[in-house]
């Protein structure tokens, strides 16, 4: 597979080829905030950007989709996404998060709507340029990827090393006109970035290697931080709404006015939201914000490890970090308090 060498000008083309033929969806100036939404020209994009208001995981699975129509006393009917677009400048943390969400999503009963955007996305990865107030991916190892992009850059200073690992990703390099064959020293600086990021995306520490957090968690059900942070929370949901790696929703179905016809829809969902495990007789069974709060860290350090081969389901992006007002959200604080107090066994 091919490793070129862009000058930005070169990029910039080459933006600007992709949306004379497609969507293409990539991080954009929201205020002094950055958001994935879809381009309209080349010069919307901001790949020097820190971290995203919300997770890329959007782009899959929607805040909000119809799954199906339906006839009340009849046939329903699928609704599926079908359009293919490049979602372009992806970081690797967010990367590491959709492979995860791939797992999960083809288990069991695999989504037929989570899936098919996946098969029409174009992957194209960044390395980041800017680390974020509060991103640890550094600590979490996912601060570089080595797969699962179709093609990944590397802001290289005077210009961007383009790597292209699938046949998507060739194909979108051939529309880069003026792009060369990258150089050793090329390929050099591009090394330089990665060992800077590998330790430098790292505002929070974890005093444990990531893969220990299940066995960690296997003797701190009864830990009292659980409560202790509890205490100040407000069950708002925002650490979960902006968590890329959190896939809970609720589908409920919406009869028209004419009675006859109707809507299946799906929208997120979280686990730290009062409501969110009632179930019928009025029976809630983690009704207590303690018991909420304990289940999003179990979530990340054990739960969803065992489903998806052992990866923690906390890549580090920080957006949890930042966005939870009382500060309490910050999983790193969580898990180095469980090991000072139960030490590492
Ligand atoms: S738990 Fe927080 S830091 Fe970890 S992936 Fe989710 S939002 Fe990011
Ligand atoms: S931990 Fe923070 S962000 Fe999460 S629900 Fe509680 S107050 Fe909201």
């Amino acid at each position: 597979m091919s490793i070129k060498k862009l000058t930005k000008q070169d990029l910039t083309k080459l933006i600007d080829a992709l949306l004379a033929g497609q969507k293409v969806i990539a991080p954009v100036a929201k205020g002094d905030r950055f958001d994935f939404a879809p381009l309209e020209s080349a010069d919307q994009i901001r790949l020097d950007y820190d971290v995203t208001l919300q997770p890329p995981k959007k782009c899959f699975q929607p805040t909000w989709e119809t799954l199906l129509t339906f006839e009340v006393a009849g046939e329903s009917k699928a609704v599926i996404d079908n359009e293919k677009f490049v979602l372009f400048g992806i970081h690797p943390y967010d990367l590491v998060a959709l492979s995860q969400m791939d797992k999960i999503w083809s288990q069991d009963n695999c989504d037929v709507h989570y899936l098919t955007r996946r098969k029409n996305a174009t992957i194209v990865a960044i390395d980041v340029v800017t680390p974020s107030k509060d991103g640890f991916a550094s600590t979490m190892g996912t601060a570089t990827v080595k797969d699962g992009f179709d093609c990944l850059l590397t802001d290289i200073g005077d210009g961007f090393v383009a790597q292209a690992a699938t046949e998507k990703g060739e194909a979108l390099l051939k529309k880069a006109a003026g792009a060369k064959d990258a150089t050793a020293q090329d390929l050099q600086k591009r090394q330089q970035v990665w060992d800077k990021n590998k330790k430098g995306l790292n505002k929070h520490e974890l005093k444990c290697g990531p893969e220990y957090l299940p066995k960690l968690l296997d003797r701190a059900y009864d830990h009292p931080v659980f409560a202790e942070k509890a205490e100040t929370c407000f069950s708002c949901g925002s650490c979960t709404q902006v968590c890329p790696t959190c896939y809970c929703f609720n589908v409920q179905d919406d009869v028209n006015w004419d009675m006859k016809t109707g809507e299946r829809q799906r929208a997120w969902d979280g686990c730290l939201l009062d409501g969110f495990t009632k179930v019928a007789g009025d029976h809630e069974f983690r009704k207590s914000r303690e018991a909420r709060f304990r289940h999003r860290i179990y979530r990340k350090g054990k739960y969803v490890p065992t489903k998806i081969g052992g990866q923690i389901a906390c890549v580090g992006c920080g957006r949890c970090v930042s966005a939870c007002l009382p500060d309490i959200a910050n999983p790193v604080n969580i898990y180095n308090r469980l090991v000072e107090d139960l030490g590492i066994e």
